[in-house]
């Protein structure tokens, strides 16, 4: 028997092993155009990023090898161009000469993946855009670098567009991330993708969202203007089309094979094409959804080599059968990895197929053992208990749990089953309740009605239809922000405090931090007679979903220029024994693990920490909050602590030393330069007489030569809210604050004798007429005289007003670094 094989990559050179180990005898012959065989496409990301050094590392096997070992024929630098399927025959390209030759098959096995997509979009075919999905793709791209690329522009959030923004972050390059979709990393339900698109924020990645590209353009000096739909311009010297990929089907078409409605090669459970005698396997293939039962293009290398083993198998006369794909992936992105199983919302949406949906958010392992991190869990489950899909993001463990969940999937486990599964435990690695179980629990509990659920995306619903929203969290994180109406009343006191609540048919909705004390909080209310259900995931999912993750303190790489103990992408130092200390004989080294609380929590345990310590004592502190990277630069100033090192990661690290001319326990505030220089001006109303007053002061105080910040909180956000409306996902309630509160200056009333606009009115014409410069000017000017202006974040969030939402030029910062710049002046005015 001849068997020729076309494509000699993942799907291709799996099944000419498969098949020789099968058949001694078969002759076999595999022809691919270009000139590697066997390479590790999913690799070239990391090897433009350096992480692969050896660029050889790529290539897994060689023809020479391939011939020795299994005695196969691997042809390179050959494309076949044509299959006459009577004749049984294939005409094969010589890439090199043109030459054509043909070639007699018994059978014939297509493996020819895919190409990325290239739409015409103007200035396409510029040089400096390339794509990556072969080995020279790789070198062009690598060879670009090198010749000194600063800034890239990828287009495409997908896992290949997610890798090479990271890599070429990973060859400091500035990178812009540009994505149609209103999320990148389409394979994830939003909520979920909400985490990636913070890792990539917090790693300097500037994101463009929700925004397509419209044109390329090449400028004399050799580099590219980027022109996205919005109208925004990101400026490059290399741009990676990362837009996704279409399958090779032209030579399956033209020999007349039949091709799916997904566009892919149609093949049968055996992997057999429309004729008996031709196969066809991997990217070009369009697969049944393991779940959907739907067709599907699924480009995957897990299912092309599975596929490659029972296409070979059936070649040589067994009975095997493809029982689909489940789309089980997984990506890194910088510290996170993200990962799904199944299908997700959408696609179960498209298809009217009813689901419902639990998200979790446990510690990857046992919290009291050092460096738990949360671990996001999505599961995707039918009305009857059957599980659909599952999703994760985290930064340890998410792989495993993707793994036991497509595991449990693919063997038809409902989520009472996950309740059943006996999964490894020791404090290091998990939990005498894994995750996994977590999950089934809540979603068991859910379909069982003892908690019943509200999702986050119907939370807006169930407000409007007049339920109770009730934050049963504690006063420090509720300090941090709460959901927009909540009423809050701690759970450690919630039984002593049921009269607070409404009585009658009113459903009351509880949510905590992650769902478990809400959940505690809603079975205590259900059994005094109230009618409940716990925000699925609590505060943490509802803030992924209303923020998409990428307004939780942005990072962009001019911040980061300013920020002079950044360390974007550098590991968490595990030791600080390292670090001189002048008094290193007597200092000691207190180490404070706050992961796993928000803001406040991890300022309240350096407070403690800093009270058991003496000058020249060393404070290492973990946390997990993204906010606290800023937040404790502002408390270390504020308590005149130096920052010896500042670390942002997986976890945000901070080692913090008292300086030594402090010589008593009490904490000494040592700010650099003279307390009398600085004023704070706390804008907490957005009253147009009040406000007039606070930039009045401010700049008066500017110019009497001090240096001023102006911290914007509550209805003071809306100050620094642009006039126009921009387009921006919203929940709701969101978008209700958002109409009823004034946009920008522009709109500010006075607080009394409005009188229907005409106080006002007549209030804007005095200062016009008495040479007052209008509020826009003032706010220009303090900006120009080096004031700064920080947007409150707990107020952003409680207030649901966005940063695309506000001017330029703003920073944002929490009660720490407000409190620091006060603590550097004599003057601090609360409007
Ligand atoms: P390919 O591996 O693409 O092989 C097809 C081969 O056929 C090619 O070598 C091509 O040159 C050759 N060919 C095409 N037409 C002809 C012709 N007419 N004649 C002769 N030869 C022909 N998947 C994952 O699961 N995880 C990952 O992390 C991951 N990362 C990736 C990263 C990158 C940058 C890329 C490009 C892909 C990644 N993938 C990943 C996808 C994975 O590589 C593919 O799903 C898998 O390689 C598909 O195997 P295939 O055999 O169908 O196609």
């Amino acid at each position: 028997m001849r068997v020729i094989i076309v494509g000699g990559n993942a799907g291709g050179a799996s099944a000419a092993a498969r098949l020789r180990r099968l058949d001694e005898k078969a002759e076999i012959v595999v022809y691919e155009r270009g000139q590697y065989i066997s390479f590790a496409n999913c690799g070239l990301p990391y090897h433009i990023g350096g992480v692969i050094e050896d660029r050889n590392q790529l290539f897994v096997q060689t023809p020479a090898a391939m011939k020795e070992r299994f005695n196969i024929d691997f042809l390179t630098g050959r494309e076949v161009t044509a299959i006459d399927r009577t004749a049984h025959t294939v005409t094969i390209r010589d890439v090199a000469t043109d030459n054509e030759t043909t070639d007699h098959y018994d059978k014939l096995i297509l493996s020819p993946g895919g190409s990325p997509l290239r739409p015409p979009i103007p200035g396409i075919d510029s040089a400096g855009i390339y794509s990556l999905w072969t080995v020279p793709d790789m070198d062009d791209i690598v060879r670009a670098v090198r010749a000194g690329a600063r800034k890239a522009v990828v287009v495409g959030g997908g896992f290949i567009g997610v890798e090479v923004a990271e890599n070429l972050r990973e060859q400091k390059l500035d990178v812009a991330l540009v994505e149609m979709l209103p999320q990148a990393l389409a394979f994830l339900d939003p909520d979920m993708a909400a985490y990636a698109h913070q890792e990539m924020e917090i790693h300097g990645v500037d994101l463009h969202l929700g925004d397509g590209v419209k044109a390329f353009a090449k400028n004399a000096d050799g580099t590219l203007t980027v022109t996205l739909s919005s109208g925004k311009q990101l400026a490059a010297d290399l741009v990676i089309l990362a837009i996704g990929v279409r399958p090779n089907t032209r030579i399956a078409e033209q020999a007349g094979l039949a091709i799916g409605p997904a566009r892919g090669v149609l093949v049968d459970d055996h992997l057999r094409t429309s004729d008996p005698d031709i196969y066809a396997i991997g990217d070009a293939i369009e697969v049944e959804h393991f779940v959907t039962k739907s067709k599907a293009l699924i480009p995957l290398a897990g299912p092309a080599n599975r596929q490659a083993r029972i296409a070979a198998n059936n070649v040589v006369g067994h009975d095997d059968v493809y029982k689909g794909t489940q789309g089980t992936s997984i990506v890194k992105v910088f510290d996170l990895a993200a990962g799904a199983t199944g299908a997700n919302s959408a696609l179960l949406t498209k298809l009217g197929i009813p689901f419902r949906t639990v998200t979790i958010h446990p510690g990857s392992h046992a919290g009291y053992y050092p460096g738990s991190t949360p671990v996001h869990i999505k599961l995707l489950y039918s009305p009857e208990g059957k599980l659909l899909g599952a999703q994760a993001a985290g930064y340890d463990g998410v792989d495993k749990r993707i793994d036991v969940l497509a595991t449990a999937m693919r063997l038809g486990a409902t989520v009472d089953d996950l309740t059943d599964l006996e999964l490894v435990y020791a404090p290091p690695y998990g939990s005498a309740k894994d995750p996994v179980n977590m999950a089934g629990f809540v979603a068991q509990n859910d379909l069982e009605g003892l908690a019943p659920l509200v999702r986050p995306e119907q939370l807006a619903d169930e407000l409007a239809k007049g339920a109770t929203l009730l934050d049963v969290r504690e006063p420090e994180e509720t300090s941090c922000g709460i959901i927009p109406g909540a009423l809050t009343i701690p759970l450690s006191v919630l039984r002593n405090r049921l009269e607070e609540l409404p009585v009658g048919n009113k459903v009351i909705l509880t949510y905590c931090k992650v769902g478990l004390r809400g959940y505690v909080a809603q079975r205590i209310l259900s059994q005094n007679g109230f009618d409940v259900a716990n925000l699925s995931g609590g505060y943490t999912s509802w803030e992924a979903m209303t923020t998409q993750g990428i307004e939780e303190q942005p990072v962009r790489p001019e911040r980061e220029a300013d920020d002079q103990q950044v360390n974007v992408s550098g590991p968490c130092p595990t030791a600080v024994a390292s670090i001189a200390s002048p008094s290193a004989a007597a200092a000691k080294t207190v180490e404070i693990d706050a992961c796993g609380l928000q803001c406040p929590g991890p300022l309240l345990k350096l407070r403690e920490a800093l009270a058991s310590t003496a000058p020249g004592d060393l404070i290492k502190v973990t946390a997990s909050d993204p906010g606290f990277y800023a937040d404790v630069a502002a408390f270390a100033q504020g308590q005149g602590l130096e920052v010896l090192d500042r670390q942002r990661g997986k976890v945000i690290t901070a080692t913090l030393r008292r300086p030594l001319q402090a010589t008593t326990s009490a904490v000494v505030s040592t700010v650099p330069g003279r307390a009398d220089d600085h004023a704070t001006v706390i804008v907490f109303s957005n009253d147009l007489d009040k406000v007039i007053a606070a930039f009045i002061i401010a700049n008066g105080a500017q110019a009497m030569g001090k240096k001023v910040s102006m911290f914007f909180t509550f209805w003071g956000l809306n100050v620094l809210r642009k006039d126009e409306s921009v387009r921006i996902k919203k929940t709701f309630i969101e978008k209700m604050f958002g109409m009823m509160m004034p946009r920008g200056v522009n709109h500010l009333i006075l607080s009394k004798m409005h009188m229907m606009g005409m106080g006002t009115g007549m209030i804007l014409g005095l200062m016009k007429k008495y040479n007052v410069a209008p509020i826009e000017a003032m706010m220009r000017s303090f900006q120009e005289g080096g004031g700064t202006f920080i947007a409150c974040t707990m107020s952003m969030s409680l207030m649901g007003i966005h940063r695309e939402e506000m001017i330029d030029g703003i920073s944002e910062g929490g009660v720490a670094t407000m409190l620091a710049d006060a603590d550097q002046g004599h003057i601090n005015y609360f409007i």
